[in-house]
This record gives C-alpha cells, sequence and structure tokens, in this order.
C-alpha cells in the first residue's frame, strides 16, 4: 500500500491538526488517543512515511526502528505506568482493522485491562 502524505496522523505531525502530546523524541511522537479506550490511551507514531510495520521494517534503518521502539518504551515510562503494568497494540491492515494508514503503536493502560481479545476468534 502507498503512504498517504494526507492520513491524519501525517497531519498530526506536521502541526497541521492539534494533538495532546505524551512523549516526543527524534524517532516518534505519541498523543493521547482521541477516543480513550482505557483511562490512558497512547498513540505512539514513526517521523517517518510507513503504513505498517512491515513497512517500517523494509523500508527504515535499522538505527530508525530501534530508535521507535525504544520511543514507545520511553512513552509508557513517562506515563509513569510501568509499575502498574500496560499493554501495547498494533493493528496492520484489514483484519485488525487498521483506520489510521500510518503505523502506530497503542499504549493502554489505567485499569486491570482483561484478556487480549474481546471474543474468541
Ligand atoms: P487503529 O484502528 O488504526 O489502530 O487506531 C486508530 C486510532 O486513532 C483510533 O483509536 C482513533 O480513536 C485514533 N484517532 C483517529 N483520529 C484521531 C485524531 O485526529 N486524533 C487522535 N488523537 N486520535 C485519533
Amino acid at each position: 500500500m502507498v503512504y498517504d502524505d494526507n492520513n491524519i496522523f501525517a497531519r498530526i505531525l506536521r502541526g497541521e491538526i492539534p494533538c495532546k502530546k505524551a512523549y516526543e523524541d527524534d524517532f516518534a511522537l505519541a498523543f493521547h488517543d482521541i477516543r480513550p479506550a482505557a483511562p490512558v490511551h497512547v498513540l505512539v507514531i514513526p517521523k517517518g512515511p510507513y503504513v505498517s510495520l512491515e513497512d517500517l521494517c523494509a523500508n527504515a534503518s535499522p538505527a530508525f526502528v530501534g530508535g521507535f521502539f525504544k520511543a514507545v518504551a520511553a512513552t509508557a515510562r513517562q506515563l509513569g505506568v510501568l509499575e502498574s503494568g500496560y499493554r501495547i497494540l498494533a493493528n496492520n491492515g484489514a483484519d485488525a482493522h487498521q483506520e489510521v494508514m500510518h503505523f502506530h503503536v497503542h499504549i493502554f493502560a489505567g485499569r486491570p485491562l482483561g484478556p487480549m481479545l474481546k471474543s474468541p476468534g
């Protein structure tokens, strides 16, 4: 899939749409989800035009991929959820119901999160 420069997260990265920032470094921007599914629900997005995990890992340098995942960990640290625990999740493609075609990692925390999937497959 070709990256669309006008997807909502690209526009947030360019500062065209506001966000409630949780963390930022050279590799990633993290901000609170507009429709939180948990008391803490933050999205971490790479600062580059990657649609999916496959796109990121095939086309970004190992240093960038590493920097991005370190930023996910730094965001969780910044949110103060290391002790209580948290869940990370990344939807990729149609079956996962990926809505925004800019790769992102969700961080959920702030209450016991229950089983991993809503219903058995
Ligand atoms: P996906 O289903 O693609 O993994 O998740 C996309 C997430 O982006 C959803 O949880 C949705 O609430 C969030 N989202 C969509 N548009 C915006 C926006 O404009 N601002 C913020 N902060 N979150 C958004």
